[in-house]
């Protein structure tokens, strides 16, 4: 029986698939006028589309949530607080994120540092880390400097160190077992919100290599975690999606078929039809494969996004009357060896009284806290942040959770990753086009892959890409 909310699954999806199956090549002679969809307005759909509009094609956005930005949303507390639930950072060498930025009319301004950081680590509390983990650092740093991040298959070493996990690299390497726990927690949770024992370290090298090694992505001033966007990074989404031309962009509107023939491609919503010359798909591979497409995707590209799940990670922000800890010496920026909260970061807005305490939980530990009723997990949460900054951390204002797994439209952060052994086989299947389907979003990126940075990388070498056929 017909269902009138989704009109696609009654339409003749099979009709061109004899015609067009095995030769889905595509050639235009102009690119000028052509007719571009982009599915996705998060950073990467965005700027997608911006690039495509301004060399004169005629785009539409597909959004599937009622807003633009997707991994990113910030809520206001009444006296100004800004609380980046999603995306919130960006630094040093991310140029196109301070070009937009700029273009866009917003500012940053600098994340909190007052103090030295907090390193809880087997039971003691340290200012530094043990001396073997910056030699496991440089190690990485070596090996992913050796990696061609648009191909890290090709490098020599690559498929022994596709199918090296990197918790047992660790434990080989680091020394001793807390050091290996510690770097795997940071590593594999704070970058990729994964566990050791789930990453290759091809992956973990393919990673680095994108934002240039351990200490930029690592660091907070000077590093990855240097700046914050004023209004926060939906505010710079809202933006870039009202330079779009008029009538560019539909939200609530999810993509659920993507068809294609040699003449053209057509998108199905739930409502109808948008017809193009191409189709940027702007999602993580994980959410890009819940797309049904005809003809269906090569067996190459199909297993590529099976084996490319979404890290798990819970960003969790207590708020207080002030940030108490810098009264005691402490920064409030801590990492963990054992525990639910990998990170913790002083959050607090320059221009407002309040304390923020922003903890980061990943892999089992945010599984383990997902499974517990609302009050004990808000208990073990506060426990671990009084660890950092002492009892009255256990008194908070507000406790504010946001949970990205449990999003339709994104199902995981911070970014998808894939699984050992997967670069090798189907690493080139990442970015290459299928026909008139073109893949952004931030996983494809080469540089700063992961971050706001890469997504808008991303959706740039997309549009280009279609603009070149
Ligand atoms: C908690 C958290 C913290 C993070 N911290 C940082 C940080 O500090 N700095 C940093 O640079 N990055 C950070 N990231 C990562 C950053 O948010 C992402 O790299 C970036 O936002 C990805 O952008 P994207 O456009 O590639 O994908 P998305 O933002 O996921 O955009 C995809 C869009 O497609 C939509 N969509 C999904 N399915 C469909 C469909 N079928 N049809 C139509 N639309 C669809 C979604 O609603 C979404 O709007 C963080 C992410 C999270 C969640």
């Amino acid at each position: 029986m017909r269902d009138p909310t989704l009109p696609w699954r009654d339409q003749p999806f099979d009709r061109h698939r004899e015609s067009c199956a095995g030769r889905l090549r595509v050639s235009r002679a102009v690119t000028d006028g052509i007719r571009v969809i982009v599915v996705g307005a998060g950073f990467s759909g965005l700027a997608a589309a911006l690039a495509l509009t301004r060399a004169g094609a005629h785009v539409r956005v597909l959004e599937a949530r009622d807003r633009v930005g997707g991994r990113v949303l910030t809520r206001w507390l009444p006296d100004g607080t800004q609380l980046d639930l999603g995306a919130q950072w960006i630094g040093p060498t991310q140029d196109r994120m301070y070009a937009l930025v700029a273009e866009h009319r917003l500012a940053t301004f600098p994340s909190a540092a007052v103090g030295a950081p907090t390193l809880l680590w087997a039971g003691q509390r340290r200012t530094e880390p043990p001396a073997q983990a910056g030699r496991v650092f440089r190690l990485l740093d070596e090996y992913a400097a050796r990696l061609d991040p648009a191909a890290p298959w090709q490098a020599p070493e690559a498929t022994q160190w596709d199918r090296t996990i990197l918790g047992g690299w660790l434990r080989a390497t680091a020394g001793d077992g807390d050091t290996a726990d510690y770097l795997g927690r940071l590593l594999a949770g704070g970058l990729l919100a994964t566990g050791a024992d789930e990453l290759s370290l091809l992956h973990l090298l393919f990673y680095l290599r994108s934002a240039g090694g351990t200490g930029p992505l690592l660091g907070m001033a000077g590093g990855a975690q240097q700046d914050r966007i004023v209004g926060g990074p939906p505010a710079l989404a809202e933006r870039m999606a009202a330079a779009l031309p008029p009538g560019t962009l539909t939200l609530a509107t999810p993509v659920r078929a993507i068809a294609q023939t040699i003449d053209g491609v057509t998108a199905w919503t739930n409502t109808g039809r948008v017809d193009g010359d191409a189709v940027v798909v702007a999602l993580a591979p994980a959410l890009a494969s819940r797309i049904r497409y005809d003809p269906p995707l090569p067996a190459l590209r199909d297993g590529l996004t099976q084996r490319m799940p979404m890290g798990s990670a819970l960003k969790v922000h207590a708020v207080y009357p002030e940030p108490f800890w810098r009264a005691d010496g402490l920064s409030g920026v801590a990492t963990s060896s054992a525990g639910p909260l990998t990170e913790t970061v002083d959050n607090s807005t320059p221009t407002s009284p309040l304390g923020v305490l922003t903890g980061f939980s990943y892999s089992s530990n945010a599984a383990a806290l997902r499974e517990m009723s609302s009050e004990q997990r808000r208990r073990c949460l506060l426990d671990a942040f009084a660890t950092v900054v002492g009892p009255r951390a256990g008194d908070p204002m507000e406790l504010v959770e946001y949970d990205w797994s449990a999003e339709e439209w994104t199902r995981g952060c911070f970014s998808g990753a894939l699984t050992p052994g997967t670069w090798s086989t189907y690493g080139p299947q990442l970015r290459a086009p299928v026909g008139r389907v073109h893949w952004a979003g931030t996983e494809t990126a080469t540089r700063w892959t992961g971050y706001l940075e890469g997504a808008v990388r991303a959706g740039e070498r997309a549009a280009a890409e279609v603009l070149a056929v």
